[in-house]
């Protein structure tokens, strides 16, 4: 069955992440490559829609309207290289507010299903910590990658102790990219 859905991660995989978190426009700063790959994604016919946990959201540390202005960077960017994102779904909820959208837990990916009534079974989670995996997991896709930018490096121990494994390991969104668009017919 073929992959028609990427679900991406934002932070640490299309974005450098900080352990300040992004909280402006300016603050967004594109990984190498990243970009690129969301062009061949989309050329390859691919849905594309990212899953974000944004709990500076309630944390009151980034106003919606911020975070719009981040996503509507976001947007241009990968316009400029051939891509388009079908939609970005976000938490916005703090750890402590017991959600049940943040990652791990598969509510947003739930959501996304909803909207656009995509098979998960035929959808890809793209992530860089164990608990992008575990969300895609959880809410049924029918492949997982971890790539090893952002959290990457530090996810698989946590994943096992989890009892879990990516279905794929990349080095970043561009080999994920090339993965997804060389095996996805597999
Ligand atoms: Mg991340």
């Amino acid at each position: 069955m073929p992959i028609q859905t990427v679900f991406l991660d934002r932070d640490g995989v299309i974005n450098v992440d900080s352990p300040d978190y992004i909280k402006c426009r300016d603050e967004f700063h594109p990984i190498p490559g990243s970009l690129a790959a969301i062009g061949r994604l989309t050329r390859g016919g691919l849905n594309i829609i990212v899953i974000t946990n944004q709990s500076v959201i309630n944390r009151g540390m980034v106003p919606l309207r911020e975070l719009q202005a981040i996503h509507d960077k976001l947007h241009r960017l990968v316009a400029e290289h051939g891509g388009r994102i079908t939609d970005i779904f976000f938490c916005p909820h703090r750890p402590d507010e017991n959600c049940d959208c943040r990652k791990p837990k598969p509510g947003l990916i739930e959501r996304a299903r909803e909207r656009y009534a995509i098979d998960l079974s035929r959808a890809v989670m793209v992530g860089d910590s164990a608990k992008d995996i575990l969300a895609g997991k959880a809410a049924g896709c029918g492949r997982t990658v971890l790539v090893q930018t952002g959290n990457g490096p530090t996810a698989m121990r946590t994943l096992e102790e989890a009892g879990q494994r990516p279905d794929h390991i990349a080095a970043d969104l561009a080999a994920a990219a090339d993965w997804i668009l060389a095996h996805g017919d597999a």
